[in-house]
């Protein structure tokens, strides 16, 4: 059914149907392109890349390339660290690794330390 597409956002009315990659309001002819959200290809989400570029997901095993103090202890994640089940976040900073490493526990890592295995 047809009841997923939006409103036209120039008359408000229910009536507007696809056309190729566009969305056709008849009854005030508007077109517009519909906003990517469903489908996970928001271009809004930037893709979070490692070190080398190879792109990060969800659930991913990363290494870490090199030693890491943990900021406010004398903890130090060493380089060649296997990190298991990564999520991916829009963290502190340049942090947008959010995950738990073993000895160390939870914590946050920048996408640029890490290598995906
Ligand atoms: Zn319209």
């Amino acid at each position: 059914m047809t009841d997923s597409l939006p409103l036209c956002p120039e008359c408000a009315s229910e009536h507007a149907y696809e056309l190729g990659t566009l969305l056709v309001c008849p009854m005030c002819g508007h077109e517009w392109a519909p906003v990517a959200d469903a489908d996970g290809e928001d271009a809004d989400d930037p893709v979070i890349r490692d070190a080398v570029g190879n792109p990060l997901a969800d659930g991913d095993t990363v290494t870490v390339i090199k030693d890491l103090k943990i900021k406010g202890s004398s903890t130090v994640i060493k380089v060649g660290t296997k990190v298991r089940g990564i999520r991916l976040v829009q963290g502190v900073g340049d942090h947008d690794i959010d995950c738990k490493v073993d000895g160390v526990g939870p914590t946050q890592l920048k996408s640029s330390v890490v290598k995906k295995v």
